[in-house]
């Protein structure tokens, strides 16, 4: 599913809360994915009536269902919501997702579930969750550029299907995937303070 907008025309980022993880790991998110994009981000509410489909029979949202239905808020163009939900996302063939979002898309879906260190019995690092949800928020945010999966470990569009591998890829666009991204996209390449190096 495409559209029409052009791949330059970025204005802001919307944070959308959907099932959310709790209100201060969102901002933190936020202001963090603030510093790697050159549009503001701003946080804001799912519609009452929004209702999150789930995989019958599991305990996860529908990953490319919930997708749509973010896609059907329709952003105006120009603007990218991202959805950023606690509850694990996941395909009735795959297991799960840390994030979905079409090329040339509108919208995309992040999950914290598996993001978040507990979820594999570990000890709880807040700044280690920021850190991954922001890398996944800006991965999906590549997608929406038009820019697929890319080879180089030290590129942040390199699938990762673990944790671990989105610890070990880079955290910015490669050479190659920069020189495909749209201003809004231009990552900054100055630190950003609050992320601890994996
Ligand atoms: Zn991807
Ligand atoms: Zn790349």
């Amino acid at each position: 599913m495409t559209d029409e907008r052009e791949p330059d025309d970025l204005e802001s980022v919307e944070v959308l809360e959907v099932a959310a993880p709790p209100r201060d790991l969102v901002e933190a998110v936020t202001a963090a994915l603030s510093r790697r994009v050159s549009v503001p981000c701003r946080i804001r509410s799912v519609p009452e009536a929004f209702q999150i489909p789930h995989i019958p029979g599991r305990n996860q949202a529908d990953a490319d269902r919930l997708l749509s239905a973010v896609e059907a808020l329709g952003p105006p163009v120009g603007h990218v919501l991202v959805a950023l939900t606690a509850e694990d996302i996941g395909h009735p063939i795959f297991t799960h997702f840390f994030g979905r979002a079409r090329h040339h898309g509108s919208a995309a879906v992040v999950s914290v579930a598996r993001l978040d260190p507990t979820f594999y019995g570990l000890p709880e690092d807040r700044n280690r969750t920021v850190l991954r949800t922001v890398l996944e928020i800006v991965h999906e945010m590549g997608h929406l550029a038009g820019i697929g999966h890319c080879d180089d470990w030290s590129c942040i569009m390199r699938f990762a299907s673990t944790v671990d591998a989105i610890d070990n890829r880079g955290q910015r666009f490669c050479p190659a995937c920069a020189a495909a991204l749209p201003p809004g996209f231009a990552p900054s390449h100055a630190p950003c303070p609050p992320d601890p190096e994996p």
